[in-house]
């Protein structure tokens, strides 16, 4: 519905001479590039507009070495270190459109994948495939080694901390997991490949003021713009209400400049930011933007952690 509406303004907007014709034409390029990219018409564009101009850069070796810091004592996850928007979140600029505001999701849920082994030693490679077979057991996503296609991630250990892209951005995207800091928690693999999946963070909910307290004098200053909320016209909950649990939500410290609280929950004795596994809104998240009806496990081992970890479904 949204192409439809920018297509017509596009056709009003060349047919008039009314309007001041800006020679900077990158509004109608950004619709072309989701048009070559749209595989299934509207429902697969996602919307990264709230993320703001800032989103759009190249990786900081300035945001690694704060996150060559982590350790497991931290207050904050590592991918609340880096220096991009909202910590984490890395689009990349492209030579021709330049901005784009909105990416699309993976066609069908295929997401091809390669992983530069040389960068990881054997416990951090298997923490990374633990994380990808969470998302097969968990959803109809399905990661297929690289071989060759069009669009796919690759996920690589530089020295500029934890980040990814939001979404298939089309061409060869990368997912970069410092090690050891980023991949020393399997929810901090799965926060980052969240995003390539198509997600941003939970706290950027438009309806978040409901569910937490942002306390601004605590966050460093200049970090402010990462406590954004997304626009609610423009951001789809599928189906899902705010998760205090997801692997998406920042933890109580993120961007705090003197280890005070930036994000309390409403609810006491709430916790923040685990990166221990998808949580259950996570998993449905997920499962609803690729249509998926997988049902959660309820039966055998892992139906039973589970099940005792998120409490019986309902
Ligand atoms: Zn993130």
């Amino acid at each position: 519905m949204e192409v439809f509406f920018l297509l017509i303004s596009i056709v009003l907007f060349s047919g008039s001479k009314a309007f001041p014709v800006d020679d900077d034409d990158s509004d109608i390029i950004i619709v072309d590039s989701v048009l070559e990219n749209s595989i299934d018409g509207d429902d697969s564009i996602i919307d990264v507009s709230s993320l703001g101009p800032e989103a759009f850069g190249i990786p900081k070796n300035e945001s690694g070495d704060n996150v060559a810091e982590w350790t497991e004592s931290s207050l904050m996850n590592p991918e609340e270190m880096g220096g991009y928007a909202e910590g984490d979140i890395l689009m990349p600029k492209f030579a021709r459109n330049g901005i784009r505001e909105r990416t699309v999701r993976w066609e069908n849920g295929i997401i091809p994948y390669a992983i530069d082994k040389a960068g990881y030693n054997r416990d951090q490679q298997d923490m990374i495939m633990k994380a990808i077979a969470d998302y097969h057991r968990l959803t109809c996503l399905r990661f297929v080694p690289y071989s060759g296609q069009t669009d796919y991630i690759i996920i690589k250990n530089t020295n500029t901390g934890c980040w990814s892209s939001v979404g298939r951005t089309g061409g060869r995207q990368e997912v970069n997991l410092q090690a050891p800091g980023c991949v020393s928690k399997k929810g901090t693999i799965l926060h980052e490949l969240l995003h390539a999946i198509g997600f941003l963070h939970e706290q950027s909910r438009p309806e978040r003021d409901d569910f937490v307290y942002i306390q601004y004098s605590n966050i460093k200053p200049g970090a402010e713009n990462n406590f954004k909320k997304a626009d609610t016209k423009r951001t789809s909950d599928f189906g899902v209400s705010y998760d205090y649990n997801s692997v998406m939500h920042y933890s109580e410290y993120a961007f705090s400049k003197n280890s005070q609280k930036t994000i309390v929950p409403k609810i006491k004795d709430m916790k923040l930011g685990q990166r221990e596994g998808l949580s259950r809104g996570d998993v449905k998240k997920v499962n609803n933007m690729y249509n998926c009806k997988k049902e959660e496990p309820t039966s055998g081992w892992v139906g039973q952690v589970w099940q005792s970890f998120f409490g019986t479904k309902t």
